[in-house]
């Protein structure tokens, strides 16, 4: 039967579970393999539409890496076994060094039940405050900023704001490839209506193409150029004194404070880096726009003065009257599915649960709402303090719950070797091996997107449902039921004897309603008494919902806040920069950041083909002045340092990015690359109010990697130890159709990187050529007339395949003059090489656009109909824009392996100049 929530017998609605956009999906599957996956055209934050990786969750759901079994020591065991080592353990840790010695890292990407039940056991019970969660490292700046401006974490407004509005600035935020149905609904609105969109950050990006005033201001600049704007509002009859008289509070303050940092547009534009003009032309557009929303994320986030970037774009907002109301005001744009989730449920250590704190009388509330024996009694450590507690050996268990902190971390070195030291370590994961679980000794297989059922709230307050569509893989189960059956073996059973995740649910709304005379803004009490069948029905809602089924578009729409006066306040906010500066021997700063393609590690994205044909290497943009010094070329290899590790990564020289800076994306793992994990280079520097790492200003320098040969490798399996135990100085490695391309650099003779190329492709007969005077080495594994795998070794910096040979490994048969071809370094004839792939969905390459342009085609409409790019998920359209304004005509000819993918499929995203 059909219900709102299944679509026919065996498809449900339920929520993409990667970014905050938080995107509604029909899901049908008819087996484990090959679902169907379509947008949600009900769901009202993305009405149907679905980026790239979302279009793609078909394609990781393989049960190939998935951890199946609990697992001790590398032992199967029984869930009964599991699950009495655990509570055995943290009860004896925590007799013999106290409940503080025990920790939990959470995630983003848990349900808000399995957040629920985890933060209950740990605060309420086993009574230890050292619960954090990956959401440190996204958004705990927005929340600092918005619990000091509004007295509560709330975004006020919602996506609507944006089809509404006259002008939207995106700040520190690459939304095109970050966001992209946000972006895409923003470009709508831009192209309908004429809105005017404003790009704020130090690195052009795709999103800079869909920008009409693109500021590439210094990096950790912002708070002048939003200082700046006070002033400038101030000062031009822009300050709406009625609304900051009857609704605010601290304005003198704050406006004195920016007058001595940012009083004058000339002092602007020499702290940021700006010309005078750009900066008026900014402060006119703002204050002139009726309706304004500042969308805002990493960029302003991942900073040692994160909160109070947060705080000097609210002032402005507040300054003008322009919130919580039609089109206007801040949203912050979280990056993970549940971040919002986990903040509700206090999954961060500096809350406690529901949006309460540690006052007497909060903790007296949730005391006596869980009953709970042992609540805490103020707030734990924050994520990088967690960790380096548990590298002094104060903390001695920890129990990480779907992140990757080896990888993500800051100093994930470091962090990484104070795994060791727990005495006991504890996973609950969706996969078998990524760089933290191989530290684990207790192994948990945890339920994973399609088996999962619960909620999730995005960006702007909705809570959705995912609801599963497969049954559990194995013997995998619910994060909630993990918890509360080592809850039950500790003697609290009785309050975590739960059923369901409605069970859980229920009990969550009713506690954000408990003694909540409208002192919080977070309850959802009116949800508190749904039925199973209506919790398995719910609609997508915005909390607070205060009556059964009534959401709130806006928070604060009669502007009273949530602060003992009911007034907002606002923050005074100053240029502070603490973090180490650029030196002699650390001449530049790294950024990091995301790319289109890829989510977080990759432990799921990187299972697609399709998604790894857009970017299949890890990268580092660099300034070609800062290239020229440091004796670089484009797509050769280089080794960033800094003072607390290294990575070795493609080069992408481009002017996107400002000389003294680099960019690399945070992705790659040691489960992928020999060492591309960005994390390992990032210092620990955290904003004082919110904690969050500044992940984007690290000290660094850079310098070629010297090799003699490069090559790549197709293989069915992803023979990742075989390459770790060879002598490569380089290999990344990416999943394409039936199988793995592995690029690699070898530094030897060319007998040396010949014998370590054949080895690499492991048993078999081969068909092979090789010429040491021209300095190329090709083989191929044919096994039953196909190809089992190939490798191509050359003496050229960077070789990649071409289409055709990137897609062997699928082919049914290769015929013998198609083997002589490929060995030759051709492809078999009328095969169009589509190049770096732009369109990930219909896999069409720059090349093929490229065609298209040089044909005619002048618009993005146009080569869609030409060629299909960009007419599905429309995530590549910022790429075609970019590459229709560069005139990209520039073919390669057919068969010839192409060189510097990651250079080039970024740099179609490179933006143009760009005038209001
Ligand atoms: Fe998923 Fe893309 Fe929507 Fe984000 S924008 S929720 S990744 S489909």
């Amino acid at each position: 039967m059909e219900t709102p929530a299944h679509i026919g017998s065996r498809a449900v609605r339920t929520t993409c579970p990667y970014c905050g956009v938080g995107c509604g999906v029909r899901a049908a599957a008819d087996g484990r393999e090959g679902p169907s996956i379509s947008g949600d055209v009900l769901h009202p934050s993305n009405f149907g539409k679905l980026c790239s990786k979302g279009s793609a969750l078909a394609e990781t759901l393989s049960l190939s890496t998935r951890l199946l079994h609990p697992q001790i020591g590398g032992r199967l065991v029984s869930w009964d076994e599991a699950l009495d080592h655990v509570a055995n353990a943290l009860k004896g840790i925590r007799d013999r060094h106290g409940s503080e010695s025990i920790a939990f890292y959470l995630s983003g990407q848990l349900l808000t039940e399995d957040y629920y039940v985890a933060n209950k056991l740990a605060k309420g019970f086993i009574g230890t405050p050292n619960v954090d969660t990956n959401s440190r490292l996204c958004m705990a700046s927005s929340v600092a900023g918005h619990k000091r401006a509004f007295g509560a974490d709330v975004v006020p407004g919602s996506y609507e704001d944006l089809d509404e509005a006259d002008l939207v600035v995106l700040v520190g935020s690459n939304t095109a490839w970050c966001h992209p149905i946000l972006f895409q609904r923003i470009q709508k609105a831009r192209a309908s209506k004429g809105t005017k969109v404003v790009n704020i950050d130090p690195r052009r990006t795709a999103t800079s193409d869909g920008a009409d005033l693109q500021l590439s201001l210094a990096s950790g600049s912002d708070t002048c150029l939003w200082n700046g704007l006070l002033v400038w509002l101030a000062d031009h009859g822009h300050v709406d004194f009625d609304y900051v008289a009857r609704h605010t509070e601290g304005f003198e303050a704050a406006l004195n404070l920016a007058r001595t940092h940012a009083g004058t547009i000339s002092k602007v534009a020499f702290n940021t880096g700006l010309t005078a003009d750009a900066v008026t032309a900014f402060f006119k557009l703002w204050s002139e726009s009726t309706r304004v929303v500042t969308c805002y994320s990493q960029g302003v986030n991942q900073s040692i003065q994160g909160t109070d970037k947060v705080n000097a774009i609210i002032n402005c907002h507040l300054a003008t009257g322009r919130i919580a109301k039609p089109g206007v005001g801040p949203l912050s744009l979280t990056g993970q599915p549940n971040a919002m989730g986990g903040r509700e449920v206090g999954g961060l250590s500096n809350m406690l649960a529901a949006h309460m704190g540690f006052s007497d009388r909060e903790r007296d509330i949730v005391r006596r709402f869980w009953r709970a024996p042992n609540l805490v009694r103020g707030e734990g450590l924050k994520a990088v303090d967690m960790f380096t507690a548990i590298a002094r050996g104060d903390i001695k268990a920890l129990w990480v719950m779907g992140t990757n902190p080896a990888v993500s971390l800051p100093r994930a070195d470091a962090m990484r070797a104070a795994l060791e030291k727990l005495e006991c370590f504890v996973i609950s994961e969706v996969v078998s091996s990524n760089d933290t679980v191989h530290h684990a000794s207790i192994r948990l297989p945890a339920s994973a997107w399609g088996e999962k059922d619960g909620t999730v709230t995005n960006s702007e307050r909705r809570i959705s449902r995912q609801r599963p569509f497969f049954p559990p893989a194995g013997e995998a189960r619910p994060d909630w039921w993990i918890v509360a059956q080592v809850a039950e073996r500790l003697g609290w059973g009785s309050e975590f004897r739960y059923a369901s995740a409605a069970d859980i649910f229920r009990e969550h709304a009713a506690l954000s309603g408990f003694e909540n005379q409208g002192e919080r803004v977070f309850n959802i009490s009116g949800l508190a008494t749904l039925s199973d069948g209506e919790y398995e029905a719910l609609e997508p809602i915005q909390w607070p919902v205060l009556t059964s089924m009534q959401g709130t578009k806006r928070v604060f729409a009669d502007q009273y806040f949530a602060t003992p006066t009911g007034r907002a306040r606002f923050i005074p906010v100053s240029r502070k920069v603490d973090r180490p500066a650029p030196s002699d021997a650390w001449p530049l700063v790294l950024n990091t950041g995301r790319i289109r393609d890829q989510w977080h590690t990759m432990t799921r994205t990187g299972l697609s083909a399709r998604l790894s044909a857009h970017i299949s290497e890890p990268f580092v943009e660099i300034n070609p002045s800062d290239a020229a010094i440091a004796h670089l070329e484009d797509g050769a290899l280089a080794r960033i340092e800094t003072a607390h590790g290294a990575a070795i990564v493609r080069v992408a020289m481009t002017d996107r990015v400002a000389a003294g800076t680099l960019f690399a994306p945070i992705h790659w793992s040691d489960e992928n690359c020999s060492a591309g994990r960005i994390g390992a280079l990032v210092h620990d520097a955290t904003d004082p109010v919110s904690g969050q790492p500044d992940l984007k200003a690290t000290p660094a320098r850079i310098s070629p990697v010297e090799f003699s040969y490069s090559g790549f490798l197709l293989s069915p399996d992803e023979r990742n130890s075989h390459l770790s135990a060879l002598e490569v100085v380089y290999w990344a490695r990416a999943k394409v159709a039936a199988g793995w391309l592995t690029a690699f650099a070898i530094d030897g003779s060319f007998a040396v990187a010949r014998r370590l190329a054949d080895a690499m492709m492991g048993t078999g007969p081969r068909t092979s050529v090789a010429d040491e005077t021209a300095g190329f080495f090709r083989s191929a594994v044919v096994e039953n007339g196909t190809i089992a795998s190939l490798v191509f070794l050359s003496r050229s910096k960077n070789v990649q395949p071409n289409t055709w040979i990137k897609d062997v490994l699928q082919r049914d048969a290769v015929s013998v003059s198609e083997r002589r071809a490929i060995l030759a370094g051709a492809s078999p004839q009328a095969m169009v090489d589509e190049g770096p792939i732009v369109c990930v969905c219909h896999q069409v390459g720059a090349n093929r656009i490229g065609d298209a342009i040089a044909r005619g085609c002048q618009t993005a409409d146009a080569i869609g109909r030409d060629c299909a790019a960009g007419t599905n998920c429309g995530s590549c359209l910022p790429e075609i824009h970019r590459m229709l304004s560069r005139e990209v005509s520039k073919l390669r000819p057919a068969g010839e392996p192409c060189e510097a993918s990651a250079k080039e499929a970024t740099e179609v995203a490179e933006n143009s100049q760009i005038a209001i």
